[in-house]
């Protein structure tokens, strides 16, 4: 299809008539001429952004079926409603289908009604399908959440590497439009290569979600009184609280419960019919609160969510992007709070250990990613930007390192220190034993090495109190200071509820001993 100014108008009134939208947004217009120029097209653009339409949009308008691959059944059939009860017919091709139901939909593709066709991708390589669609007239291929192409994205499926022979082997000629909200310099490389779309037209709109606040807060054993006072400091905003295991998400959905604070479960561990209840009750604001693991989220398309939690760390920046992405999607504030323990990284990278060396490698940067992000001291916007590939010269004012930034101290000094004291002691005792010596600390160790005679020995004290001095925000605001919980866990088992609270001495005389924030050390 040629794009004329017939086009143009004829895209408006289609745009109204089906959606009742009355304009395009950013490049919507744009990427859907793209398409029925019969180019091939890459869209990266953020959650909410509004990207579904980009393939809806040229499915109506041109002649045929559209393929769309998509990830998820759930997904799938969400679309498939939302589109028919747009009057437009969609239907889905996937496994749980039976086989008279199968049919009933190849039919009514062949016979040209179907506008799009949303399938799995491991229906699309099952032999009779393909049979089918070689039979069928399909206006062209849209591959949506195409991030999972790549195992450097946060949802690598294998057979989404399958998808560009497949379609070849339907019909070369046949435009491909990849779409995912996810896409770091490297996972786009990674997409266009394995599409083999080199000369795809790229539209990428920027990842910056500005109503979104970054904030990140040590995990402490008050976390879950944390929560609570400012869920009730919200009370009866929409939110969600993501955790690590279903047994976290349901135990601190009855703690929400107990508390009096309307919240529900979500996790794969539930039966459908609940999962489906318990989303719904969200969708229709019957609950405030949907604790869940990350299997909930995609596609669900709630304006009014004003805050996401992260009980704990994501084990990648990309997945932290798109959970927190959840918020704020009407546009106004959204508030995004993880609570960050250094604990927790280990126990994720302890899901690694049965992976290949190139998948835990791979996860292992990912997470380290998450870990610089989360000690970070600078503008969390900035860095999370700087993932996505997108540079940003100012901070960002709207996060909790530009509202209150983390004290800075002058360490040439100290360093020289510490380095002439590994040196002198021979380079062989831990970090502990050089900040004792350093400190001017007898310990027993200090002691029995002698190391109480060594020449810099008590030669930083005089230099941290001498910051610790300069430093106006060294208050007794113990909420802003992070401080990793030494408690260890059993395997993927959620901590302990009733945990004793940590003498305050023995914080603030750590706090005295090693005034260097903890936030900038990076593990
Ligand atoms: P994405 O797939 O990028 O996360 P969606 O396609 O689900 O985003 O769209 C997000 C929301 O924006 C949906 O509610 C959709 O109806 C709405 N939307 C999309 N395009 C427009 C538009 N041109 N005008 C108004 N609303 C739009
Ligand atoms: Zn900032």
């Amino acid at each position: 299809m040629s794009v004329t100014q017939e086009t143009t108008d004829f895209l408006k009134e289609k745009l109204k008539e089906t959606f009742g939208f009355s304009q395009f947004r950013g490049e919507q217009e744009d990427i859907i001429k793209n398409t029925l120029s019969g180019e091939n097209t890459f869209v990266i653009m953020p959650t909410g952004a509004g990207k579904s339409l980009c393939y809806q949009m040229p499915a109506i308008a041109m002649e045929g079926t559209a393929i769309v691959i998509s990830p998820l059944i759930a997904l799938m059939k969400n679309q498939v409603d939302q589109m028919n009860a747009f009057g437009i017919n969609a239907q889905f091709l996937n496994s749980s289908l039976n086989r008279a139901e199968m049919t009933k939909v190849k039919n009514a593709v062949i016979s040209g009604e179907v506008k799009l066709l949303y399938i799995a991708p491991e229906s699309l390589t099952k032999e009779d399908n393909l049979a089918f669609l070689k039979q069928a007239k399909i206006s062209f291929v849209a591959i949506d959440e195409a991030h999972c192409i790549s195992e450097w994205g946060h949802d690598f499926r294998p057979e989404y590497r399958r998808i560009r022979s497949i379609v070849e082997s339907i019909n070369t000629k046949l435009p491909i439009i990849a779409l995912t909200a996810t896409a770091t310099p490297k996972v786009q490389q990674d997409i266009q290569k394995n599409l083999n779309m080199d000369d795809a037209r790229l539209f990428k709109s920027s990842f910056n979600r500005k109503n979104l606040y970054y904030e990140i807060r040590a995990k402490r054993d008050d976390i879950d009184k944390q929560i609570i006072k400012y869920i009730k400091a919200n009370h009866g905003k929409s939110g969600i609280i993501y955790c690590l295991s279903r047994k976290k998400v349901e135990e601190i959905a009855n703690l929400l419960n107990v508390n009096g604070v309307r919240a529900l479960p979500y996790h794969a561990g539930l039966d459908g019919d609940v999962r489906m209840a318990n989303q719904e009750a969200f969708l229709n604001e019957e609950t405030d609160v949907m604790v869940a693991t990350i299997a909930f989220g995609m596609g669900i398309d709630k304006p009014d969510v004003r805050f996401v939690i992260h009980y704990d760390a994501p084990k990648s920046l990309e997945g932290y992007y798109q959970e927190t992405g959840r918020a704020g999607r009407d546009g106004l504030d959204g508030t995004c709070i993880m609570f960050y323990a250094k604990e927790d990284i280990n126990k994720l990278d302890k899901f690694n250990k049965d992976k290949t060396i190139t998948e835990r490698d791979t996860a292992r940067m990912l997470l380290h990613e998450m870990v610089h992000y989360a000690n970070l001291g600078t503008c969390r916007r900035r860095q999370l930007l700087n993932y996505f590939g997108e540079h940003v010269d100012k901070d960002c004012g709207f996060c909790d390192n530009c509202n209150k930034p983390t004290p800075k101290y002058k360490v040439e000094e100290a360093v020289v220190l510490a380095l002439k004291t590994v040196e002198l002691t021979g380079e062989r005792f831990d970090a502990q034993h050089i900040a004792d010596i350093l400190m001017g600390y007898k310990s027993q160790y200090v002691g029995s090495y002698e190391h109480n005679k060594i020449e810099t020995f008590g030669k930083a004290k005089s230099l941290f109190k001498l910051n610790a001095d300069e430093d106006e925000d060294d208050d007794d605001d113990d909420d802003d200071e992070v401080e990793f919980s030494d408690e260890e866990d059993e395997d993927g088992n959620p901590i302990p509820k009733q945990k004793k609270a940590k003498p305050a001495a023995k914080s603030k005389s750590r706090k005295n001993a090693e005034p260097e924030p903890i936030e900038q050390c990076v593990s």
